[in-house]
């Protein structure tokens, strides 16, 4: 009955618990059996000859002394059984050991303990029945020494209460009411006591196992993050001094742990002084990253750490975790290099210069001190990549590149760009001269020549230039405004440095304005052609007339062809213009007889467009006119672009009957490379090399030996630009078959120069 309390849903629970407890909580039960067994087997044994004692004279002698010898024998190898499963079967490798197996030990132990009091109970006095009660009583209080494993303690206080309980209800001779009370009350409250204490001592080992297999668990965790090489692990007292460090950071430090424990961190790790700040502070701190000189070389660490505070609030230090961060790192800094770097000349990439026009701005609008930022066009670039091939075009990239790094030094920073395009940052811009300077030495530069593979190459390049943040306060702006000088310095012939200024902002502005009035000139038909006439240089008689463009605005009054063409060839206006100037140089030539020709001028804008030919074909249907009474003339400048192309369209001109002239000549690139190529009947030797014919002696030997080739290419050849006698005589005598210039007449409208025409016929008429 006293069983029949026992709080049956905790004790199965404790038994459940056992059954499915880790085994670190098997091991510390196994380990605490072992510690209790020889308490547990002296109680056995003491409590038997108590009882033996007790009963001496009363029981057969024989049977006292047996039982007891046996208690103490199976007592004695039960202890030792106990006590070796402590050593052997704990751990991961021990074999375990079933709870039946603890249970029936116990059971087999209760059972032979109470054999003989049992037996000899109900031939006992009344007086000894109480002894006798008692000390079953008692040996049954020993389950304390069984609270580690809780079945086990059920098992020995149960046997004990029913062996009790069976010997009082066998009993004939009854013991005394309150005698029997006392001591089922004696084994019942020591029950009760056994079993809370087991509850206790069990959730107390549950507890402490728990416990160890979480350090166990994290001492593991850690050892593997120390040998893995992720990190490494490392603890100051609160002065900051090394009280641990993984074996992975002495390495890397280069010095022996005795030369770290005990020393300043912030000083190991060579003076640094965030580190010390934030140790200063106290707080947790994460990803703290930094540089180390070490035996290895630089590596960079990344450390984090908490406070360590103990249970009454002091500050006992630091503990954290630290990784070598080094490959990281250097893998974002290669990153950052190509996302910066133009991968071909090495230099700065467009972002870059950027970057570092936006830091020279900065600084410039602190101290004072004006930057500047160049942009470098190359001229003549193109036809070298579509000549000789891309690859060594890119060697001149790169010729250029370091030629650039050379002149600009340590003054500045070079960068590319894209294509042909180079930039220049000079973040120290107080002297205007300097730069200018600069840039004079880096046009000459450009301009020698390149041994690309045993051939020469010569390009040239155009630089413009804008100082921050007098003519723009933002990077973007400061490069809108060395995109317009550099625009200019372009326009005005290439080869040349130009400035940004507030005049050129402003023609840059009335370019803009032209542009829509020329838009509008076309729509209104304001232009108009005027003729002026070639003679023959032997006869003197009118052989044709040069169609040129006209414009008269009524604000701007007469605009000349050199300020509308320009804007007209870059906004796209020029084929329009150019079919305007066809059409009308075709319903002229048509208007007068044979063999008046009439030349008109066609600009490289015109030459890559591929209806050309078709345009010039129907202008001639148009009017009924053989091809040979027109004559286009085309710069050399019409080879920059795509020269194959261009010798394509004027080839398929030629094939139309229409006379090419080369115009200009002795202007600009004058290269008689194209001379051969059979698509020019006219060489025009240009006016300002006639005229400076009159006081260069050199200029007529070059003309002399123009005018041959050409008679040898069996060209023809014009002189412009005769104003004088001693002009028209000079290049008479040199060979030259036509004569164009003011002292044959100036540019004329269609009306004088149909009655020059008319004239013409009426002397001829009269002769
Ligand atoms: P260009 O084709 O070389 O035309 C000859 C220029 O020299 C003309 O200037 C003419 O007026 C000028 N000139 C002729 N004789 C003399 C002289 O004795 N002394 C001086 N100082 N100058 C003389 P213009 O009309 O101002 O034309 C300039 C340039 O504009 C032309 O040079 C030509 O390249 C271009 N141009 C004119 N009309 C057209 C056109 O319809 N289409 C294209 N694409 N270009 C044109
Ligand atoms: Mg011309
Ligand atoms: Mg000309």
């Amino acid at each position: 009955m006293i069983a029949a309390r026992l709080p049956d849903g905790d004790s199965l629970a404790l038994a459940k618990d056992a059954d499915k407890a880790s085994s670190p909580l098997k091991d510390v039960q196994l380990i605490s059996r072992g510690q209790l067994a020889p308490f547990f087997a002296a109680a056995n044994v003491v409590a038997a000859l108590l009882f033996s004692a007790a009963l001496w004279g009363s029981a057969q002698t024989h049977l006292l002394i047996g039982w007891t010898a046996l208690i103490a024998m199976v007592n004695f190898i039960a202890m030792r059984w106990a006590q070796s499963q402590a050593v052997k079967c704990v751990g991961r490798s021990g074999r375990a050991v079933p709870q039946w197996m603890m249970v029936g030990d116990v059971l087999a132990r209760a059972l032979l303990w109470l054999s003989l009091p049992v037996y000899l109970f109900d031939g006992l006095q009344p007086s000894d029945q109480v002894v006798a009660g008692s000390v079953i009583a008692g040996i049954g209080a020993a389950g304390l020494g069984l609270v580690v494993v809780p079945a086990c303690a059920i098992a020995w206080m149960t046997s004990f209460t029913v062996g009790l309980c069976a010997s009082l209800l066998l009993a004939r001779t009854s013991i005394p009411f309150q005698h029997m009370l006392s001591i089922l009350f004696t084994l019942g409250m020591s029950t009760v006591g056994v079993l809370t204490v087991a509850r206790w001592a069990f959730n107390q080992l549950k507890t402490s196992a728990d416990m160890g297999s979480q350090s166990e668990s994290a001492s593991l965790l850690l050892q593997e993050y120390e040998q893995r090489g992720v990190g490494w692990l490392w603890q100051v007292d609160a002065e900051n001094r090394v009280v641990y460090i993984s074996s992975r950071m002495s390495a890397l430090l280069g010095k022996p742990s005795n030369q770290i424990l005990g020393h300043s961190l912030p000083s190991l790790l060579g003076g640094n002084a965030e580190l010390g700040r934030v140790l200063l502070e106290k707080q947790p701190f994460n990803s703290l990253e930094m540089e180390l000189k070490t035996a290895r070389g630089t590596r960079w660490v990344s450390m984090a750490g908490d406070p360590i505070i103990d249970t009454a609030g002091r500050f006992e230090g630091f503990r954290g975790v630290g990784s070598d961060i080094t490959d990281v790192r250097q893998t974002q800094e290669r990153l950052t290099h190509l996302a910066n770097v133009d991968v071909l000349s090495g230099l700065p990439n467009r972002g870059r210069v950027r970057q570092l026009l936006g830091e020279a701005l900065r600084t410039a609008t602190v101290s004072n001190v004006p930057c500047a930022i160049m942009f470098l066009d190359l001229d003549g670039f193109k036809p070298v990549n579509d000549t000789f091939g891309h690859p060594k075009g890119d060697a001149v990239l790169q010729a250029v590149a370091k030629r650039l790094c050379d002149e600009v030094g340590p003054n500045g920073h070079v960068g590319r760009l894209g294509g042909d395009e180079f930039a220049i940052v000079i973040p120290d811009a107080q002297s205007r001269n300097k730069v200018e300077q600069l840039a004079d030495r880096i046009i000459m530069a450009v301009a020698e020549p390149y041994m690309i593979d045993q051939i020469e190459i010569r390009i040239g390049v155009s630089i413009g230039c804008a100082f921050g943040p007098i003519d723009g306060a933002t990077v973007d702006d400061l490069i809108l405004k060395a995109d317009l000088a550099l625009y200019e310095a372009k326009g005005a012939g290439r080869g040349i440095a130009r400035y940004f200024s507030s005049e050129l902002q402003f023609e840059q502005e009335d370019r803009v304005r032209l542009e829509s009035d020329i838009r509008q000139a076309i729509d209104l038909k304001q232009f108009h052609l005027a003729f002026q006439p070639l003679v023959n240089a032997k006869t003197k008689k009118l052989v044709g007339f040069e169609a040129l463009l006209r414009w008269n605005h009524p604000q701007r009054g007469f605009v000349p062809p050199n300020v509308f063409i320009p804007v007209a060839e870059e906004t796209g206006l020029m084929a329009a213009l150019g079919e305007f100037v066809i059409d009308e140089a075709c319903r002229a030539a048509a208007s007068w007889p044979e063999p008046i020709t009439v030349a008109l001028n066609i600009s490289p804008k015109q030459i890559i467009l591929p209806a050309l030919p078709n345009i010039v074909a129907q202008a001639l249907a148009r009017y009924r006119l053989p091809g040979n009474r027109i004559e286009l003339e085309v710069t050399e400048g019409v080879f920059l672009d795509d020269s194959n192309r261009t010798l394509d369209v004027l080839g398929r001109l030629r094939a139309l009957g229409v006379g090419i002239a080369l115009d200009d000549f002795g202007t600009g690139y004058s290269s008689i490379g194209y001379l051969n190529k059979a698509v020019f009947h006219k060489l025009k030797i240009d006016g300002s090399f006639v005229r400076e014919a009159g006081n260069k002696a050199g200029n007529v030997a070059i003309i002399q030996s123009i005018v041959q080739l050409a008679k040898s290419f069996r060209m023809s050849v014009t002189a412009e630009g005769v104003e004088t006698a001693e002009d028209f005589e000079r290049m008479r005598d040199l060979g030259c078959d036509t004569i164009q210039g003011y002292l044959f007449g100036k540019p004329l409208s269609y009306d004088r120069a149909n009655q020059m025409v008319l004239g013409l016929g009426a002397k001829r008429m009269a002769g």
